[in-house]
C-alpha cells in the first residue's frame, strides 16, 4: 500500500501499532490527529473503577508531556483490556506538530490489536507508511532532507551509515544546499535589478571576473563537494555488494556461513522486497556489506542451474567487491581460470581456503594473474586467518574512501540527482555569463537551479516525490 496524496485528509486522526508485531516488554499504539485525545477520553480511565463513567475529563487536565498511568476500556462494554501508560504530546510539541497520544500497553499483537481496533471504532483510521513523518513534514516540523534521515537512521545497517543519518538529521544538510540557494537568490535579485537598469551584463563595466569567481566558489563548489562525498560515501551508507565467486566445492558456502555466523547484521526486510537471490547483511568494521548467497560461475548443462549462474552474473556485475575463492587442497584447474576470468576489471580479493588440509600455505603454487591481487589464506572450516580476511575486505572496499562518516555530508540518491540537475543549470548560467547573454538567459538557468535546490530541502515538493519517498516508511513512523 502506498500513500497517495489524495489519501491525506487533514482532519484526519491517524493511528497506527508503533512497536515492532511480536512478543516484547511493551507495546505502543501511537493516535494523532484533532480528535486524539477525545478518542483516548473514552478508552481511558485513571481507576480500575467499572462504577464510574467512562468519559473521563482527566486527561483535558493531563499536562503535555507527562506520563500517566491508567486502564483501557471497551466502551461497549465496560471490559478492561489492559493497564497501561499513557501520554498526550499537545499540538505543536509533537512528533506530528497535531496532538498525539501515546498509549504503552502490554505487548502480544492480541492486545495491541484489540486496543488498535478500539481506537479505529473511536474515529480514528489507520496510518500509512511514514504517514505521522509525512504529516511532520507538511506541518513544517522538519524538511524533506530530515524526513529521509529518519528511515535513513531506522534502516541503517551499520554503525558508520548510522553516523551519516545523523549528520542529516540534524540540520548540516540543508544548511549547505540552503546557502547555495539563498547565493542564487542573491544572484537573481541583482540580475532582475540589472533589467530594469538596461542590460547590465553587456555593460563593459560590469566585473565579470567578480561574478565569475562568485558562480566558481558559492555556488559550484560547495554542490561539487557534495557530490565527490556521495561518491565515496554510498558505499558507507548503502553497503558494499559483496559477491563469493568460485569453481564448485572451494568452499564458498562454508565461508560465507562462517562470515553470517559471526557477524550477521541484524536486518529487518522490508516490506515489498522480494528477491530471488538471497541477501545477507554482515557488518566488518563498521560498514555494511551485502553478500548474496550465489549460484556460482561453473559451466552446467542443467537449465535449472544455468538460471541460478545467470543471475550470479548480474549479480557480481553489480558487485563493488569480489571474493574468489580458491580451493588450497587442490592444484588451479582451467575452471578455477574461467570463473576468475568473469570476474575481471572487479576489485578482487583472493581467498585461498582449506588451508587446514594443507601442510605448509607457503608452498601452494599461485599462477601470477592471482597475486596481483590481496590474497589471505583460510580455513572457512576452522576459522583461521578470517580476522586478516576481514581486514583485507576493509582495506580493498574504502581503499579510495576518505570520508569521515561523523563530519560529512553524504547526499543520498534523490539529492545527489536534484544537486547534479542544480549544478547543470548554474554552469549553463555561467557560460552564459562568460558569452556575455543577456540576463534574462542567466535568471532562467538560475531559476532552474533554484528549483531544483528547493526540490532537495523540500521547499517544493510533488505528490509523487512524497509518495515516493515516505512509501519507503514503516506504519507506524
Ligand atoms: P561451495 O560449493 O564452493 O559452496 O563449497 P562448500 O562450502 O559447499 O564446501 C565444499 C566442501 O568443502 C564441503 O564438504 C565443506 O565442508 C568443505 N570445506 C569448505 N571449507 C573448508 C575448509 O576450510 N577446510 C576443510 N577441511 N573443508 C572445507
Amino acid at each position: 500500500m502506498s500513500f497517495r496524496t489524495e489519501d491525506y485528509v487533514e482532519g484526519d486522526t491517524i493511528t497506527a501499532i508503533a512497536t515492532p508485531i511480536g512478543s516484547s516488554g511493551i507495546g505502543i499504539i501511537r493516535i494523532s490527529g484533532g480528535r486524539s485525545v477525545t478518542i483516548a477520553k473514552s478508552l481511558f480511565r485513571k481507576e480500575k473503577d467499572r462504577s464510574r463513567t467512562l468519559e473521563s475529563t482527566f486527561l483535558d487536565r493531563l499536562p503535555s508531556h507527562y506520563l500517566t498511568h491508567g486502564y483501557i476500556y471497551d466502551p461497549s462494554n465496560q471490559g478492561v483490556i489492559d493497564e497501561v501508560l499513557l501520554v498526550i504530546m499537545r499540538a505543536p510539541h509533537s512528533y506530528t506538530r497535531e496532538d498525539v497520544v501515546e498509549i504503552q500497553s502490554h505487548c502480544g499483537p492480541v492486545i495491541l490489536n484489540k486496543i488498535l481496533k478500539l481506537v479505529l471504532t473511536g474515529g480514528a483510521r489507520m496510518a500509512l507508511p511514514g504517514e505521522f513523518t509525512r504529516r511532520a513534514f507538511l506541518n513544517g516540523r522538519i524538511d524533506l532532507i530530515q524526513a529521509e534521515a529518519i528511515e535513513e537512521m531506522i534502516s541503517a545497517k551499520s554503525e558508520n551509515a548510522l553516523k551519516l543519518a545523523i549528520s542529516h538529521l540534524t540540520g548540516r544538510m540543508k544548511e549547505v544546499v540552503s546557502g547555495v540557494e539563498q547565493t542564487v537568490e542573491e544572484l537573481q535579485v541583482e540580475l532582475e535589478a540589472g533589467l530594469e537598469f538596461g542590460d547590465e551584463l553587456s555593460n563593459p563595466e560590469v566585473d565579470f571576473e567578480g561574478l565569475n569567481i562568485l558562480v566558481q566558489e558559492r555556488l559550484i563548489r560547495p554542490i561539487e563537494k557534495l557530490l565527490t562525498q556521495y561518491s565515496e560515501g554510498y558505499l558507507i551508507r548503502d553497503g558494499i555488494r559483496m559477491g563469493i565467486v568460485g569453481r564448485p566445492n572451494v568452499g564458498k558456502s562454508s565461508l560465507l556461513n562462517y562470515l553470517i555466523r559471526k557477524e550477521k547484521a541484524i536486518v529487518t526486510p522490508l516490506p515489498g522486497t522480494t528477491r530471488d537471490l538471497i541477501e545477507e547483511y554482515i557488518n566488518i568494521g563498521g560498514l555494511s556489506f551485502i553478500i548474496t548467497d550465489t549460484a556460482g560461475l561453473h559451466a552446467t548443462q542443467d537449465p535449472v542451474e544455468t538460471i541460478g549462474i545467470q543471475k550470479t552474473r548480474e549479480n557480481i556485475d553489480q558487485a563493488d567487491l569480489v571474493l574468489f575463492i580458491i580451493d588450497g587442497n587442490q592444484p588451479f584447474i582451467g575452471e578455477d581460470d574461467i570463473a576468475f576470468e568473469k570476474i575481471g576489471g572487479k576489485k578482487i580479493v583472493v581467498v585461498i581456503n582449506k588451508v587446514d588440509l594443507v601442510a605448509d600455505p607457503a608452498v601452494i603454487h599461485i599462477p601470477d594473474n592471482y597475486t596481483s591481487h590481496p590474497l589471505v589464506f583460510v580455513s572457512a572450516k576452522y576459522g583461521h586467518g578470517i580476522e586478516q580476511l576481514k581486514e583485507k575486505i576493509t582495506e580493498e572496499a574504502l581503499g579510495r574512501v576518505t570520508i569521515d562518516p561523523g563530519r560529512n555530508l553524504v547526499p543520498n540518491l534523490r539529492q545527489k540527482l536534484g544537486l547534479e540537475s542544480a549544478l547543470d543549470a548554474i554552469r549553463r548560467a555561467q557560460d552564459a555569463i562568460q558569452m556575455r547573454a543577456g540576463e534574462e538567459v542567466v535568471l532562467i538557468e538560475l531559476g532552474l537551479a533554484k528549483d531544483a535546490l528547493n526540490a532537495i530541502i523540500g521547499t517544493q515538493f510533488s505528490s509523487d516525490l512524497l509518495d515516493q519517498i515516505f512509501s519507503r516508511f514503516c506504519i507506524g513512523k
